[in-house]
């Protein structure tokens, strides 16, 4: 786990609808395998201290309300 906290829009676990852009009103799944039960769903300038630097993944359903695709990783 990072104990740096950062923005979800640079995160790896931020999965998005398929051609979305990570920006900061994207909104999307957070798949962080703690907070996949919580079924969260985040913009692009939310984050939190389970920040890991990386690209978002992308599927259909993700920004939903409640999002309804399935983590990707
Ligand atoms: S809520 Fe935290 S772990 Fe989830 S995508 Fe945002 S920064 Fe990453």
């Amino acid at each position: 786990m990072s104990t740096s906290w950062g923005l979800c829009k640079n995160c790896k676990w931020l999965q998005i609808e398929p051609g979305a852009s990570p920006e900061n009103l994207t909104l999307g799944l957070c798949i962080e395998e703690q907070l996949q039960p919580f079924r969260l769903r985040v913009s692009g300038n939310s984050g939190c201290n389970r920040f890991t630097e990386g690209k978002p993944v992308h599927a259909n359903g993700s920004s939903g309300a409640p999002p309804t695709a399935k983590p990707q990783r």
